[in-house]
């Protein structure tokens, strides 16, 4: 559920210490927000007067507020409190879909699909983007690549992105070390492995492309969007290799 943000406007003496020493006092808003961070904003302007980013630590107490960041300390000192009290936030995203089970919506936050209202949360997996072509459970759909383009319900448990990959590309390459089968597994994120592991311990990360040939290697080439890669990111065939970094974004999920 959401967690709460403290919100008090009143009266106030700020007092900041630290890279530079601040005192104001006046009638202003103070914030602090679930992840510890403190603002002060009076009525001017978008900034705040005084402000610290997700602080080692913070009491919000009746008389005052404290917040400390090593040598960093800001001190609200509040002496007539307008309005007090702790209300839900939660993250904003983009908006994707209405939700199935209550009257929220699912909105789309950092890797997540998740409703503010209730509990209902779903991981992407890299690269995954949300469609407008809804599941028949209710859900939005979403666009992976793992060596093609697959559409999918939203819900992994609605419908497999581990079961559609296995399905086109479970032993669809050879092991370059030792001939055996390259098998589709998840171990974290998805990882085509050598099927006499542990006798042989090669295996890649499943890249988030579509495949697309064959590098000179031996191994399946896939288009990214960082480029046109080798199965291995270490291959030495580099003028099929995409620029150093893309290893991260081929840990799909
Ligand atoms: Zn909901
Ligand atoms: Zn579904
Ligand atoms: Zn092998
Ligand atoms: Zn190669």
């Amino acid at each position: 559920m959401p967690e709460a943000t403290h919100v008090i406007a009143g009266t106030c003496t700020t007092t900041f210490t630290g890279n530079r020493d601040r005192h104001q006092h006046g009638d202003v808003l103070v914030v602090v927000k679930p992840d510890g961070t403190t603002l002060v904003h009076d009525a001017a302007g978008y900034q705040p007067v005084a402000w610290l980013t997700r602080p080692e630590a913070v009491t919000v107490g009746d008389d005052a507020v404290t917040a400390t960041d090593g040598d960093q300390r800001l001190r609200v000192d509040v002496h007539d409190a307008h309005v007090r009290g702790q209300y839900p936030t939660t993250d904003a995203g983009v908006p994707v879909a209405e939700c199935p089970d209550c009257e929220g919506r699912l909105v789309r936050t950092r890797g997540t699909v998740s409703c503010p209202g209730c509990d209902r949360q779903y991981r992407l997996p890299t690269g995954a983007t949300v469609t407008d072509d809804a599941c028949d459970c209710g859900l939005p759909g979403i666009r992976v690549e793992r060596g093609a383009t697959f559409l999918l319900c939203l819900d992994r448990d609605c419908e497999s992105l581990d079961e559609r990959v296995r399905a086109a590309f479970d032993r669809a390459w050879d092991c370059l070390d030792c001939g055996e089968d390259l098998r589709v597994l998840r171990r974290g994120g998805l990882i085509l492995g050598c099927d006499s592991y542990p006798d042989c311990e090669t295996g890649y990360a499943f890249p988030d492309g579509v495949h697309d040939g064959t590098c000179t290697c031996g191994l399946p080439l896939f288009e990214t969007e960082s480029g046109r890669r080798c199965l291995d990111t270490h291959c030495e065939h580099a003028d099929h290799s995409s620029a150093d970094g893309s290893a991260d974004a081929s840990q799909g999920l």
